[in-house]
């Protein structure tokens, strides 16, 4: 598959007149504020991007980014693979702040759902748009698939009888809870 340059800029106003599209890929290590959540640079992202108008004539782009990068494992904080990708894109574009609040007063439906980036004089930074839709799509946790991936905190976490996780955070208030008490009834004596 032959890829165009990856155009770091681009008229998008010119781009959803013609229904352009972008198939490139972009190195990570250009990528300057994702590459701050990773472990290392190497690797390439995937871009594919259609530039359209929808029904109501406003311009949108439309497609998907990917890439696999290494991120630290939160459990052994050693690195592991993790697939990033925004896919499904639908991101309307605005020539200013005023038409972007325009947009989303009309927009109809979940507005979670709404994404407008403001393009001075209908150029379109490619770049940060890319960094920034890869960023929201990052994983919330980072962990290797095999769960025994840190041995010395199994060892700590079977030794310990602590509860799980999800309830460690309860238990812990309820301690807090009791330890309040306890205290105003020596501040009563
Ligand atoms: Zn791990």
């Amino acid at each position: 598959m032959s890829t165009d340059p990856f155009p770091e800029r681009v008229v998008a106003r010119k781009l959803c007149q013609q229904k352009g599209t972008i198939n490139s890929t972009v190195s990570i290590s250009k990528l300057q504020r994702f590459s701050e959540y990773l472990h290392d640079q190497d690797g390439q992202v995937t871009v594919s991007l259609l530039f359209d108008r929808d029904d109501s004539g406003l311009r949108v782009v439309q497609g998907q980014i990917e890439t696999t990068v290494r991120m630290l494992c939160q459990r052994c904080l050693e690195p592991t693979e993790v697939e990033v990708v925004a896919s499904e894109l639908n991101v309307t574009l605005a020539d200013s702040e005023t038409e972007a609040s325009k947009i989303a007063e009309k927009f109809s439906g979940p507005l979670d759902k709404l994404e407008i980036i403001v393009c001075e004089e209908g150029e379109l930074e490619l770049l940060s748009f890319v960094e920034d839709e890869l960023i929201m799509s990052l994983p919330v946790v980072v962990a290797h698939e095999d769960k025994n991936c840190n041995i010395e905190l199994n060892v700590i976490q079977a030794s310990s009888h602590s509860v799980e996780p999800a309830k460690g955070n309860i238990e812990g208030l309820e301690v807090l809870e009791k330890l309040k008490i306890e205290l105003q009834k020596d501040k009563q004596k």
